[in-house]
Formats: C-alpha cells, structure tokens, sequence
C-alpha cells in the first residue's frame, strides 16, 4: 500500500456542496469515532498501519466533512506521521480557503475548488500547493491554457476532477451532477490539452477518484482499515 486516506471524525460539514459524494454512501459515514472515544486505540492502530507497511509513501487527510472542523485531529494525524515515518509525504484535502499556520506543517495542501471564478482568489499555502479542479459547468467552454492563467503562480500541481455520482443512493446528488458536470467538448478538449502539456506544472486527469483498488486504503474513525468507501 503506496497511500494511506485518513478520515477525520464525520460530523456536519460547514460546506454544503451540492455534489457532495460523502452524502452518497449507504452507511451514512457512521463509524465508531475512536478517535474521541478511545484515543489510545486510534492512535496505537494508526502507528501499526504506518509501521507495517513499508511502501507507505503518502498519507492524505482527507474527511467525510471538512477536515479543517477538526483541527485537532489533522495536527494529531502530523505529529504521528512525522513521529513513525519522517519520510512519508502528508498531504491535506481541503475546501477551506483561509490562510492558517497549519497549512505550514503539511506537504502538500490540496485546495479542492469547484468555481472557476475562486482560482485568483485564494491565497494557497503549504510547501506543495496543488488545485483540484472539481469539473462542474463553471469550467465549460475554458482552455487549458486560460484556466492556468487564472491558477497562482505558486501552484506545481494542478488535477482535473471529474464529478462522480452516488449511483442512486442520493438522487439529490445525483440529479445535480447530471446537470452541473463539465460539458463532454469540454472535457474532451481539456484531456486533450492535458496529453499535449508539457510545461513545468504537473497536470493529471482524474475521472475515478472514488475508486480505490490499487490506489489507495482508509482509516477510518473507528480505527479500522478500510478497502473502498462503501465498506
Ligand atoms: S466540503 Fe467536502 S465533505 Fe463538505 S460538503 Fe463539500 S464535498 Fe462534501
């Protein structure tokens, strides 16, 4: 396992993205929250996770909600990580704009945006910055070329997601993505300029995030290790 994906504890997310894929699971995100619970638990298997697996190369904190509502945790998930394994990247998955000294403990802090009119205007921060474009029809009709003017110079890494629907466990979800996704020439011409780029920012196409095999594991709350986001 190269990647590891740790949950902060679920609750209310501040955000209320209409294409929010955490609301498309047919658990629910409830899972045991150990980490308040049983601290010592969650901790102790977390280490165990990281000692156990050699090829372990990235963490990335990531959450059913933002993970910035527990700060608390994603500074804990630091110190562990920097603790068992210094050589282990951390990266932040994060809707949350402002600026917080937190982001200068994290290698990569990946501000995940939706709008395309939000590219100029935050001010991104960590050693690594990277933009995860959610592809929604805000991005229809713009090039390549025009969507990296718009992104700060200070970004190296920039990921074109695709909108992933529940597959009919939310219809709210899912009848907001078939509306509001990317257009197909779009997208296309954007794969397309994406093959052809070979400038200095590293840009990928991701259209299965949700999908784990071979990509990644999670740990969740409970403490628990987890194959896919369905279990
Ligand atoms: S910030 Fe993330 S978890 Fe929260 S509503 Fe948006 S997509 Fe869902």
């Amino acid at each position: 396992m190269k990647s590891l994906q740790v949950v902060t504890p679920h609750m209310e997310c501040i955000f209320n993205c209409p294409f929010c894929i955490a609301k498309g699971h047919r658990h629910n995100n409830i899972f045991i929250n150990n980490y308040n619970l049983n601290f010592d638990l969650w901790k102790s298997n977390l280490i165990k996770v990281i000692k156990s697996n050699d090829d372990l190369k990235y963490i990335v904190i990531t959450g059913t909600n933002e993970p910035m509502q527990s700060k608390d945790c994603v500074s804990n998930i630091i110190d562990i990580v920097r603790k068992t394994d210094k050589d282990i990247q951390i990266e932040l998955q994060t809707h949350y704009y402002k600026t917080d000294e937190i982001y200068d403990r994290i290698d990569v802090v990946a501000y995940s945006i939706s709008d395309i009119r939000l590219l100029d205007k935050i001010k991104p921060m960590g050693k690594i910055q990277r933009y995860v474009l959610i592809m929604t029809d805000s991005y229809n009709n713009y090039s390549l070329t025009k969507i990296l003017e718009l992104i700060p110079k200070t970004v190296k890494q920039v990921t074109f997601k695709k909108l992933i629907d529940s597959n009919g466990v939310n219809k709210e979800i899912d009848d907001y993505i078939q509306k509001h996704s990317i257009n197909t020439e779009t997208l296309n011409k954007l794969k397309k300029d994406i093959d052809e780029y070979h400038g200095n920012i590293s840009i990928r196409l991701d259209l299965e995030c949700m999908k784990c095999e071979g990509r990644y594991k999670i740990f969740r709350e409970d403490g628990m290790v987890y194959d896919n986001w369905e279990d």
